[in-house]
């Protein structure tokens, strides 16, 4: 069985919110102007992406990003603040990037592969090599395993400025939604970095 979202929510609080738009009240310069997710985390999506996360199978991700291209164009009118953003701001897509330590297991970001076809399929640009996972945030030395992986949750960074010059607005794609930590703080970082919109993208939640 395959859900569809009927309720979309606020990527700051998770309330609902029409559209997904950030609330006004939640709205700071560093947020997320919006979440865009399609299916609920459940059933085969949920089966789909649990297998993409440990085997490439690019026939899964193609059957995906059709599932999610056609729930779009089926909806017009559901997604409208999405349509408006990409079609007023022209996005690049950006996906976000592996943590380093999981890399080491597996040798390809799901996000990175749904992104890169989510991008051709609505015609906008791909930039996968801007937003980066430093392999070292702080010292790590004395650390358990444990404590290293929170120490290095959620720190990304900006691998060019140069590349963001020109980049007023970005839609930041990732598979899941789980509880908005990673797209949140990726957010972040790149409003820091100077742009000025950015809405999330998931194919689940
Ligand atoms: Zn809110």
């Amino acid at each position: 069985m395959i859900h569809i979202i009927e309720v979309a929510i606020c990527p700051v609080c998770t309330r609902s919110s029409i559209g997904g738009a950030t609330h006004p009240g939640c709205r700071n310069k560093y947020t997320l102007d919006g979440l865009t997710s399609i299916f609920r985390y459940s059933g085969g999506i949920q089966r789909a992406i649990k297998h993409l996360k440990y085997r490439r199978m690019t026939d899964v991700i193609s059957s995906l990003v059709n599932l999610t291209i056609a729930q779009l164009q089926n909806e017009k009118e559901r997604y409208r603040y999405f349509y408006t953003f990409i079609q007023n701001e022209k996005p690049p897509i950006i996906p976000i990037p592996l943590h380093w330590w999981r890399e080491r297991g597996r040798w390809f970001n799901q996000s990175e592969l749904i992104g890169q076809e989510i991008a051709e399929r609505l015609q906008l640009e791909f930039k996968p090599d801007i937003l980066i996972r430093p392999k070292f945030k702080t010292p790590q030395a004395g650390l358990t395993r444990k404590d290293r992986l929170t120490n290095i949750k959620g720190s990304f960074t900006i691998n060019s400025n140069e590349k963001l010059r020109m980049t007023s607005a970005i839609l930041l794609v990732d598979d899941v939604w789980t509880t908005g930590a990673t797209l949140r703080e990726a957010a972040n970082i790149l409003k820091r970095a100077g742009v000025k919109r950015v809405w999330g993208f998931t194919v689940a939640r």
